[in-house]
């Protein structure tokens, strides 16, 4: 696997790098010229602080591979992406997009607090008995370096598959939150078949019109999507979101005036969807919300296997029950959040 490691000045992606090298078995892949962001008034000598430190002496860091080129780059990964490979070297979108279409690329985005990475950054200067900036002018420093236009890189981080948040404060506190997060986890790199349906049910749920809960469902045989569902009111009746179910809209609590609402739930349109014929024996059945009772007793008649769901509901012990005494196995999956990982 190839990891792309991006963020800020200081925010420690090089310390990332060292530590993926020393423990983890991977090896860094640079550029030969460094492409920095390029501020016109910023000293030649900050410019030259953005990289990494020198520690190669330090310790007993290998010498990294050199490239030309971004392409060089890429083909050499490319044709070993058994290895382990890391870089810290990129930073135009362009050249994301070419790394993002490999299945081995992992892009990493690394964060700390502004205050946190001048205080880095100053005490960086200070071993190299350079002037620290002030802390304003490392703000505007960063928000160049951040959102402007033809520089910045708030485009990468926002393509991210992994965020981290580093406010730890010593490279030991670093290393061992590093050592619990694993991130040369390969599953990071694809979904397993859980994290894709369970992916694809939320998805469904985003064209949910029901004003009281989004849900989404997906029906599969043999690895493969029969059907998808999401709730609301049936065909051509008025969306619930435009006022076509009066229960929904009254906004009750969870549960209250069931019988009187109009909307299908996202498993009941699945199953609709499907039909009993093309269910079958093995199916599994995929809900982002555990499903409720009248779902549930459905759910056992066309013959379901198995319920996956990933969020809890108000009446899963029944709806458990249920499902037990109609010989279904059910079991919850969440798949793993994109958000923010605090370090
Ligand atoms: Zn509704
Ligand atoms: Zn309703
Ligand atoms: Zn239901």
């Amino acid at each position: 696997m190839l990891i792309g490691l991006c963020g800020g000045i200081c925010s420690g992606k090089h310390a990332i790098a060292e530590y993926l090298e020393q423990h983890q078995g991977f090896q860094l892949l640079e550029l030969k010229r460094k492409d920095f962001p390029k501020i016109t008034d910023e000293p030649e000598d900050v410019r030259w602080l953005q990289g990494s430190e020198d520690t190669s002496k330090e310790g007993n860091r290998p010498s990294p591979l050199v490239f030309e080129t971004v392409g060089s780059l890429l083909d050499f990964a490319t044709k070993r992406w058994q290895g382990r490979w890391v870089t810290t070297d990129i930073w135009e979108s362009a050249t994301i997009d070419r790394f993002l279409q490999r299945p081995f690329f992992l892009l990493i985005n690394v964060d700390a607090p502004i205050s946190l990475r001048w205080k880095r950054f100053a005490e960086r200067c200070g071993r190299r008995q350079l002037e620290p900036p002030s802390l304003e002018k490392f703000v505007l420093w960063n928000d160049r370096h951040l959102y402007d236009k033809t520089i910045g890189y708030a485009s990468l981080t926002d393509r991210a598959q992994v965020r981290l948040f580093n406010s730890t404060s010593s490279l030991e506190e670093l290393h061992a939150a590093l050592k619990t997060l694993d991130l040369a986890d390969e599953e990071r790199l694809r979904p397993n078949w859980d994290q894709y349906f369970m992916q694809l049910a939320s998805l469904a749920a985003q064209r949910s019109n029901c004003m009281k809960r989004r849900v989404g469902c997906v029906l599969v045989r043999e690895r493969r999507v029969i059907s998808t569902g999401y709730n609301g009111t049936p065909r051509h009746l008025t969306n619930c979101n435009e006022g076509g179910c009066p229960r929904c809209n009254r906004g009750e609590g969870g549960g209250v005036g069931l019988s009187t609402c109009l909307c299908l739930h996202a498993e009941e349109n699945a199953l609709l969807e499907a039909g009993r014929e093309r269910i079958r024996e093995g199916a599994i059945l995929y809900c982002d919300t555990c499903p409720c009772l009248t779902c549930t007793v459905k759910i056992a008649q066309v013959g379901i296997s198995e319920v996956v769901y990933s969020q809890g509901y108000n009446m899963d012990q029944d709806s458990a029950a249920i499902l037990e005494a109609a010989g279904i196995r059910l079991r919850q999956f969440s798949p793993p959040q994109n958000g923010l990982i605090y370090l």
